[in-house]
């Protein structure tokens, strides 16, 4: 018997992911680098051993597969999968396809590409969300390379994927490093989703004194409404659950320091690259880097004070409200920072689909997700802010956000992401903006030049010296 497909890297999110493909009726064969996970993979598949098969030699795993072969690479990002596609070129023949799984920078798939063209030998590069539970059951998996790949891959892949109404959340949105940027920025919009719904939970704890267990019950109610979402609902989870060793709620022991593997930093930077605001992925990000430095803000605290506590008047209502208005500025950016990439690219992003496959198995999946995959059905990457959907959301919710924001600037607590997302808006609709006066300092300074309102062409103006001694306006 041959396997369907291979896949090499038996970490949290390989191992699933071949028990996800066996699950589905097709035989996988395994390979790890330490072999002995290998055999532990076999003697712990269970009912699913008779679609498993696995070596801890590589030549003899490559020879398990049914020609030609599909290999999924689901090893730490970076330099391993360079080392494991070195590894494989040699065992492998024309027309079998390398598909890298893990959460590459697409700048490296890009390069993958270039690096394998002319061989023969194929490459998808595969953003794969949901963690564990999702490369379990179903994850969510954004495809880039050549629709000819695709289509070697798209049985199963489509298979594993998890199902919205039956549709599958897997598809494929462009060629080269297309799949893993869409998982980036899907990375970075999940950051600022969670930054947002701390900054909430922040003004529940500092500014209105509420017990983490009071702070459950209204995100397990707010998960009825339109916030319905997984991160809300493991939200309530979270803050729920107590802890067995000090009998306190559990979210009071662990420490408020974040960790990050470098996705929703990457997500920043593409959007800086791009020239395109992303500044609620951008304070996600640097919340987590601020929180990093606990000590230093332990001293910032002796130095300045803590912020006020228990003296907010804000309703929940209004924070319920804020948390949404966030969440359409914050998935507006991370949309339009895929739109200029799709332009920049030549991709032909399509972000209804985006959308669609978001909406079940990753992370972020959502009912608001539902709606966004609507608003761009008609094949617009029009900014989500002025689709009609949106836009009576937004106006409906703004004033939230502002009161929220307001409360969190007089009440001392920080709220990076729910400001940016204010002052996006706020920048967005605002047609008369002040950088007029930006390009007239540039002008000073650089004769840099401006346009006139209603001229064509470039001006200068002559600006007086401001050297010592000359005349001063
Ligand atoms: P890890 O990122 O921890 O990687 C572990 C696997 O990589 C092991 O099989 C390990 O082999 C292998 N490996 C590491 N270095 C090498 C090397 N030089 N040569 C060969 N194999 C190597 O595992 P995860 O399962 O957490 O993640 C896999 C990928 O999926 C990553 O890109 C990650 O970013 C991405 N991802 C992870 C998610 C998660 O929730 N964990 C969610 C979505 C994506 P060995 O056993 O020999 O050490």
């Amino acid at each position: 018997q041959e396997a369907d497909i291979g896949l090499i890297g038996l970490g949290v999110m390989g191992e699933n992911l071949a028990l996800n493909i066996a699950d589905n009726g097709y035989t996988v064969a395994v390979y790890n680098r330490t072999a002995g996970k290998v055999d532990a993979f076999l003697d712990n598949a269970g009912p699913l051993r008779g679609n498993v098969m696995g070596s801890g030699e590589l030549a003899a795993f490559v020879g398990m597969l049914k020609r030609p072969r599909s290999v999924i690479i689901m090893v730490q990002a970076g330099d391993p999968v360079d080392a494991v596609i070195a590894q494989l070129r040699p065992l492998l023949a024309e027309g079998d396809v390398i598909i890298d799984a893990g959460n590459a920078n697409y700048h490296d798939t890009v390069r993958r590409f270039s690096e394998l063209d002319g061989t023969g030998i194929g490459f998808l590069g595969i953003g794969v969300s949901g963690g564990e539970e999702g490369a379990r059951h179903g994850p969510s998996i954004m495809v880039g390379g050549s629709e000819a790949q695709w289509k070697n891959a798209e049985a199963v892949l489509t298979a594993i994927a998890a199902k919205f109404n039956g549709e599958s959340c897997c598809a494929y949105l462009g060629t080269g490093g297309a799949g893993h940027f869409v998982k980036t920025i899907h990375n970075g919009i999940e950051y600022a989703d969670m930054q947002m719904i701390a900054e909430i939970y922040g003004v529940m704890r500092d500014g209105l004194g509420m017990t983490p267990d009071a702070c459950a019950k209204v995100f397990a109610d707010w998960n009825k409404g339109p916030l319905d979402s997984y991160l809300i609902e493991i939200t309530g989870h979270v803050l729920a659950a107590m802890d067995e060793k000090t009998g306190q709620p559990l979210v009071d022991v662990i420490v408020d320091a974040a960790g990050q593997k470098g996705t929703g930093r990457w997500s920043a930077i593409e959007a800086l690259n791009l020239g395109v605001s992303a500044t609620t992925i951008e304070g996600a990000v640097a919340a987590r880097s601020i929180s990093a430095i606990k000590a230093e803000r332990e001293r910032g605290e002796a130095l300045y004070g803590a912020g006020m506590k228990g003296k907010a008047t804000i309703s929940l209502e209004a924070l319920e409200k804020a948390l949404l208005a966030g969440k359409i500025a914050a998935y507006a950016q991370g949309f339009a920072v895929m739109a200029k990439a799709s332009e920049e690219h030549g991709w032909n992003l399509p972000l209804d689909t985006i959308a669609k496959i978001w909406r079940a198995g990753c992370i972020i999946r959502s009912r608001f997700l539902d709606q966004i995959s609507k608003a761009f059905e008609a094949g617009s990457s029009d900014n989500l802010l002025t689709q009609p959907s949106f836009v009576s959301m937004m106006t409906e919710s703004n004033g939230a956000l502002r009161a929220v924001v307001a409360t969190c600037a007089v009440n001392e607590l920080p709220a990076p992401c729910l400001s940016s997302a204010l002052a996006y808006f706020d920048a967005y609709r605002q047609g008369r903006g002040t950088t007029n006066l930006t390009q007239g300092q540039r002008d000073f300074f650089g004769a840099h030049g401006f346009r006139r309102i209603g001229e064509e062409g470039d001006f200068h103006h002559s600006w007086p010296s401001l050297v010592e001694g000359a005349q001063q306006p």
